[in-house]
Protein backbone atom coordinates (compact mmCIF):
# COMPACT_ATOMS: atom_id res chain seq x y z
CA UNK A 1 0.00 0.00 0.00
CA UNK A 2 2.71 2.79 -1.26
CA UNK A 3 2.26 5.44 -3.45
CA UNK A 4 -1.25 6.99 -1.41
CA UNK A 5 -0.96 10.98 -1.55
CA UNK A 6 -3.13 13.17 0.37
CA UNK A 7 -5.35 16.24 -0.26
CA UNK A 8 -2.84 18.66 1.34
CA UNK A 9 -0.24 19.13 -1.05
CA UNK A 10 2.34 17.98 0.96
CA UNK A 11 2.70 14.67 -1.08
CA UNK A 12 2.71 12.20 1.77
CA UNK A 13 3.35 8.52 1.21
CA UNK A 14 1.57 5.43 3.45
CA UNK A 15 3.56 2.21 3.72
CA UNK A 16 1.99 -0.99 5.54
CA UNK A 17 4.69 -3.06 7.58
CA UNK A 18 7.74 -1.85 6.39
CA UNK A 19 9.58 1.43 4.19
CA UNK A 20 9.88 -0.26 0.54
CA UNK A 21 13.84 -1.77 -0.15
CA UNK A 22 16.15 0.80 -1.34
CA UNK A 23 14.10 3.94 0.08
CA UNK A 24 17.03 6.24 0.55
CA UNK A 25 16.45 9.63 2.42
CA UNK A 26 19.32 10.91 2.86
CA UNK A 27 21.75 11.70 5.52
CA UNK A 28 19.49 13.58 8.38
CA UNK A 29 15.70 12.18 8.64
CA UNK A 30 13.06 13.60 11.08
CA UNK A 31 11.28 11.02 12.58
CA UNK A 32 7.70 11.19 14.88
CA UNK A 33 5.42 8.12 16.11
CA UNK A 34 1.80 8.12 16.70
CA UNK A 35 0.91 5.31 19.38
CA UNK A 36 -2.30 4.34 20.86
CA UNK A 37 -1.42 6.27 24.41
CA UNK A 38 1.59 7.57 26.35
CA UNK A 39 2.44 4.12 28.13
CA UNK A 40 4.73 2.28 25.68
CA UNK A 41 4.37 -0.78 27.68
CA UNK A 42 0.16 -0.68 27.70
CA UNK A 43 0.14 1.23 24.34
CA UNK A 44 0.82 -0.13 20.72
CA UNK A 45 2.95 1.99 18.10
CA UNK A 46 0.53 2.59 15.64
CA UNK A 47 2.26 4.72 12.52
CA UNK A 48 6.19 6.19 11.82
CA UNK A 49 6.84 9.33 10.32
CA UNK A 50 9.55 9.43 8.48
CA UNK A 51 10.88 13.36 6.38
CA UNK A 52 14.31 13.50 4.45
CA UNK A 53 12.97 17.68 5.26
CA UNK A 54 11.83 17.71 1.17
CA UNK A 55 8.42 18.64 1.84
CA UNK A 56 7.61 14.79 1.82
CA UNK A 57 6.67 12.18 4.24
CA UNK A 58 6.99 8.42 4.56
CA UNK A 59 4.64 6.92 6.95
CA UNK A 60 4.93 3.55 8.47
CA UNK A 61 1.81 2.19 9.47
CA UNK A 62 2.42 -0.93 11.75
CA UNK A 63 -0.57 -3.35 12.44
CA UNK A 64 -0.62 -5.92 14.91
CA UNK A 65 0.42 -9.21 12.59
CA UNK A 66 2.19 -11.53 15.78
CA UNK A 67 0.95 -12.98 18.74
CA UNK A 68 0.77 -10.03 21.55
CA UNK A 69 0.16 -7.78 18.93
CA UNK A 70 3.33 -7.08 17.71
CA UNK A 71 4.11 -5.58 14.44
CA UNK A 72 5.40 -7.19 11.55
CA UNK A 73 8.93 -7.77 11.11
CA UNK A 74 10.21 -4.31 9.35
CA UNK A 75 13.64 -4.74 8.73
CA UNK A 76 14.21 -1.78 6.62
CA UNK A 77 12.58 0.83 9.02
CA UNK A 78 15.15 -0.83 11.78
CA UNK A 79 18.13 -0.40 9.49
CA UNK A 80 17.57 3.32 9.16
CA UNK A 81 16.41 4.23 12.68
CA UNK A 82 19.60 2.32 13.67
CA UNK A 83 22.20 3.45 11.23
CA UNK A 84 24.66 5.21 12.70
CA UNK A 85 25.46 7.08 9.73
CA UNK A 86 21.92 8.43 9.85
CA UNK A 87 21.27 11.62 11.89
CA UNK A 88 17.54 11.22 13.27
CA UNK A 89 15.65 14.43 14.29
CA UNK A 90 12.68 14.28 16.72
CA UNK A 91 10.72 16.21 19.03
CA UNK A 92 10.91 14.76 22.71
CA UNK A 93 12.81 12.08 21.31
CA UNK A 94 12.77 10.10 25.20
CA UNK A 95 9.13 9.14 24.13
CA UNK A 96 9.65 7.62 20.58
CA UNK A 97 12.95 6.10 21.79
CA UNK A 98 11.62 4.50 24.23
CA UNK A 99 8.29 2.86 22.11
CA UNK A 100 10.46 2.26 19.31
CA UNK A 101 13.10 0.26 21.74
CA UNK A 102 10.55 -1.53 23.23
CA UNK A 103 8.72 -2.26 20.57
CA UNK A 104 11.47 -2.64 17.46
CA UNK A 105 14.15 -4.19 19.85
CA UNK A 106 16.43 -1.42 18.47
CA UNK A 107 18.33 1.74 20.02
CA UNK A 108 17.38 4.69 17.93
CA UNK A 109 20.64 6.45 17.41
CA UNK A 110 22.04 9.05 16.88
CA UNK A 111 19.52 11.48 17.46
CA UNK A 112 18.87 15.16 18.04
CA UNK A 113 16.05 16.46 19.96
CA UNK A 114 14.25 20.15 19.05
CA UNK A 115 12.37 20.18 22.63
CA UNK A 116 15.89 19.79 24.18
CA UNK A 117 17.45 22.16 22.43
CA UNK A 118 14.53 24.72 23.04
CA UNK A 119 14.30 24.12 26.68
CA UNK A 120 18.49 25.08 26.69
CA UNK A 121 17.85 28.31 24.58
CA UNK A 122 14.31 29.70 25.15
CA UNK A 123 14.78 30.27 29.05
CA UNK A 124 12.47 32.87 28.49
CA UNK A 125 8.94 30.52 27.79
CA UNK A 126 7.80 27.49 29.12
CA UNK A 127 6.77 26.70 25.57
CA UNK A 128 8.28 24.35 24.40
CA UNK A 129 5.29 21.98 21.82
CA UNK A 130 6.27 21.22 18.89
CA UNK A 131 2.97 23.71 17.42
CA UNK A 132 4.85 27.14 19.69
CA UNK A 133 7.99 26.11 18.03
CA UNK A 134 6.94 25.46 14.68
CA UNK A 135 4.88 29.01 15.02
CA UNK A 136 7.49 31.34 16.79
CA UNK A 137 10.43 30.07 14.87
CA UNK A 138 9.19 29.46 11.58
CA UNK A 139 5.90 31.30 11.15
CA UNK A 140 4.70 27.86 11.03
CA UNK A 141 1.09 26.94 11.67
CA UNK A 142 0.67 23.22 12.06
CA UNK A 143 -2.78 21.85 14.05
CA UNK A 144 -2.49 19.66 17.13
CA UNK A 145 -6.05 18.81 16.58
CA UNK A 146 -5.69 15.10 15.44
CA UNK A 147 -3.21 14.15 18.46
CA UNK A 148 -5.80 12.00 20.64
CA UNK A 149 -7.48 10.84 17.59
CA UNK A 150 -7.60 7.14 17.34
CA UNK A 151 -4.19 5.76 15.53
CA UNK A 152 -5.25 2.07 15.70
CA UNK A 153 -8.03 2.77 13.54
CA UNK A 154 -7.27 -0.02 10.28
CA UNK A 155 -7.60 3.04 7.71
CA UNK A 156 -6.11 6.64 8.91
CA UNK A 157 -8.21 9.50 7.92
CA UNK A 158 -7.02 12.22 5.08
CA UNK A 159 -6.67 14.42 8.32
CA UNK A 160 -4.91 11.92 10.57
CA UNK A 161 -2.40 11.70 7.91
CA UNK A 162 -1.93 15.12 6.91
CA UNK A 163 -1.29 15.22 11.03
CA UNK A 164 1.19 13.23 11.14
CA UNK A 165 3.25 14.51 8.53
CA UNK A 166 2.93 17.56 9.66
CA UNK A 167 5.33 16.58 12.50
CA UNK A 168 8.22 15.43 10.64
CA UNK A 169 7.34 18.11 8.03
CA UNK A 170 9.20 21.29 9.61
CA UNK A 171 11.73 19.38 11.89
CA UNK A 172 14.76 20.10 9.79
CA UNK A 173 13.91 23.80 9.77
CA UNK A 174 13.16 23.65 13.36
CA UNK A 175 16.59 21.67 13.47
CA UNK A 176 18.57 24.21 11.89
CA UNK A 177 16.70 27.39 13.56
CA UNK A 178 17.82 25.62 16.84
CA UNK A 179 21.32 25.08 16.17
CA UNK A 180 22.13 28.51 15.46
CA UNK A 181 20.71 29.35 18.77
CA UNK A 182 22.72 26.66 20.43
CA UNK A 183 25.92 28.01 19.20
CA UNK A 184 24.94 31.12 19.95
CA UNK A 185 24.09 30.74 23.74
CA UNK A 186 27.37 28.03 23.65
CA UNK A 187 25.06 25.58 25.03
CA UNK A 188 25.74 23.29 21.36
CA UNK A 189 28.06 20.65 23.11
CA UNK A 190 25.74 20.41 26.50
CA UNK A 191 22.45 19.90 24.17
CA UNK A 192 25.21 17.06 22.57
CA UNK A 193 25.63 15.19 25.47
CA UNK A 194 22.03 15.29 26.40
CA UNK A 195 21.38 13.27 22.82
CA UNK A 196 24.00 11.20 23.44
CA UNK A 197 22.55 10.19 26.83
CA UNK A 198 19.19 9.55 25.03
CA UNK A 199 19.44 5.70 24.91
CA UNK A 200 20.60 4.91 28.15
CA UNK A 201 17.85 7.77 29.36
CA UNK A 202 14.84 5.62 27.76
CA UNK A 203 16.67 2.31 28.92
CA UNK A 204 16.15 3.92 32.82
CA UNK A 205 12.71 5.26 31.63
CA UNK A 206 11.95 1.22 31.17
CA UNK A 207 13.25 0.07 33.79
CA UNK A 208 11.04 2.29 35.75
CA UNK A 209 13.55 4.94 36.67
CA UNK A 210 11.42 7.15 35.82
CA UNK A 211 9.95 8.33 38.58
CA UNK A 212 11.42 9.98 41.07
CA UNK A 213 14.13 10.13 38.26
CA UNK A 214 17.80 9.05 39.42
CA UNK A 215 19.19 12.20 39.27
CA UNK A 216 16.33 13.50 41.55
CA UNK A 217 17.65 14.47 45.07
CA UNK A 218 13.69 13.17 46.50
CA UNK A 219 14.06 9.51 47.93
MN1 LIG B 1 3.27 13.17 16.43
Amino acid sequence: MSGRRSSAGDAITLHRDDLPDGLDLGRSVAVDTETMGLNPYRDRLCLVQLSSGDGTAHLVQLVPGRPGGAPADCPNLKRLLSDPSVLKIMHFARFDVAVLQRTLGITVAPTVCTKIAARLVRTFTDRHGLAALCRDLLGVEISKQQQSSDWGAAELTPEQLAYAASDVLHLHALWERLEALLVREDRRELAQACYDFLPARTRLDLLGYEDPDIFSHRA
